[in-house]
């Protein structure tokens, strides 16, 4: 469910024109519903609400600092893989003891950084990782709280590029190999062992592959108590999928239903790390139409947003509809609807059937509130995009569009060429 919605023929963001919007701040633009963001964010509360659980927000998906800010205040938590997330997520207000952090690469600098920060765990994914972590806690005099990622070697039943939990992927320590890891990390002497995490994937359709997953951490947890280790924290990772094309995923609370009676009697908290599902239905990039071409019997629909602005279907062939700002009664054509950017990969959508848009007008490229500005470049040195978000009749502009000077910042000429 979102708030993108046609008025008649015109598009709106909640009770904004869409077209309005872009008019004043220019194309290509993202724009974000704050109320499907609450509200996305709400319905995990909500399904999670009889057990004690942490949500905690992949920032991955979206890290700019005023959607972060309002999930912060309705209490979100936040999943960091890196010293920069972990910066914008303190910066935004997110309590510390609400942030777990992840990642096969955690440096020394990011290590001490989080350490500083007072995170609630350190989601750990090797051997060396924890050795790492150890002795940087011991010259900080602190201890780490810290879970290992396991992999419960399942199948997701998603895009190679975003499964996650299975052997063959560089994520976690062998669901096999899990006791003799926290039995290691009992012998340290500044490590404080928290709990069990686990991602197996992004874009996850089916409820099953989640308790599956559960199921053997909650497996796992016994065998630890058995060997006097008590855990407190379950995190069983984000992934829940969204509705690109015509998918149906679950909603969290019938995750939450065929979950929390498996964890009842236990004294858990669960942590859940939900990305794609709270921001993905909650943005939009708008991109104009700038030209039509017609090659070789094969349509061009050649707008201005490209693959540095929106990568996934370059990079996952990723499906995202594509909706006329204003509807349009022209004849059907079958198009690619491509970017500028001097690469044959740089499509948004092929062999799309849509109205034949004529040029200036504005399209609608639905589902990019997750993995779209976040994973964005500047590649062929064009200006990333800016970001509105949406609220009520209201709107703000959250990130300015970069101008010709951003494109420099940092750069230094070496004296000989001066
Ligand atoms: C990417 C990621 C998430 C979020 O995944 P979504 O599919 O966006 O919900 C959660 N946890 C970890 C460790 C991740 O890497």
């Amino acid at each position: 469910m979102h708030d993108f919605q046609y008025k008649k023929s015109e598009l709106y963001a909640e009770k904004v024109p869409v077209r309005k919007i872009a008019e004043e701040f220019g194309t290509p633009l993202y724009i974000y519903s704050h109320q499907t963001l609450v509200r996305h964010y709400t319905a995990f509360k909500n399904a999670f609400n009889g057990y004690p659980h942490i949500i905690c927000f992949a920032l991955k998906a979206n890290s700019n600092l005023s959607i972060l800010k309002l999930l912060a205040k309705e209490g979100c938590g936040a999943d960091v893989v890196s010293g920069g997330e972990l910066f914008l997520a303190i910066k935004a207000g997110v309590s510390a003891k609400k942030i777990v952090y992840a990642g096969v690469g955690k440096t020394g600098d990011e290590i001490r950084y989080a350490l500083k920060s007072g995170i609630l765990m350190f989601n750990i994914e090797s051997t060396d990782e924890l050795k790492a972590i150890n002795k940087i806690a011991g010259e900080s005099g602190i201890k780490a709280p810290i879970a290992f990622r396991v992999n419960p070697n399942i199948n997701a039943s998603t895009h190679p590029y975003i499964s996650t939990g299975l052997k063959k992927h560089k994520f976690g320590i062998p669901m096999e190999h899990a006791i003799e890891h926290y039995k290691l990390a009992r012998r340290m002497p500044h490590i404080d062992i928290m709990g069990i995490h686990c991602h197996i994937g992004s874009q996850i359709t089916k409820i099953s592959p989640f308790v599956e997953a559960l199921k053997k951490i909650l497996l796992l947890a016994k065998k630890l108590k058995y060997n006097d280790i008590n855990i407190k924290y379950l995190d069983i990772g984000g992934g829940l999928g969204i509705t690109y094309s015509n998918e149906v995923s679950p909603d969290p609370e019938d995750i939450a239903k065929e979950i929390i009676p498996l964890v009842r009697e236990n004294n858990f908290t669960l942590i859940l790390e939900p990305g794609r599902s709270i921001a993905g239905n909650a943005g939009i990039l708008v991109t104009k139409v700038l030209y039509l071409k017609n090659s070789h019997k094969k349509e061009f629909v050649i707008v201005d947003a490209g693959m540095n602005d929106l990568i996934r279907p370059s990079l996952y062939e990723a499906y995202h509809h594509i909706l006329p700002v204003k509807k349009n009664k022209r004849t059907e054509i079958l198009a690619d609807i491509v970017g500028p950017i001097c690469e044959s990969g740089d499509f948004i959508a092929r062999e799309r059937k849509l109205n034949a848009p004529a040029h200036r007008d504005l399209l609608a490229i639905m589902s990019a509130g997750a993995y779209g500005f976040s994973m964005s470049s500047n590649y062929n040195s064009r200006l990333r995009p800016a970001e509105i978000l949406v609220k009520g009749s209201e709107y703000f502009i959250i990130r300015e569009r970069e101008t010709y000077n951003d494109l420099i910042r940092g750069e230094k000429i070496p004296g000989f060429l001066k």
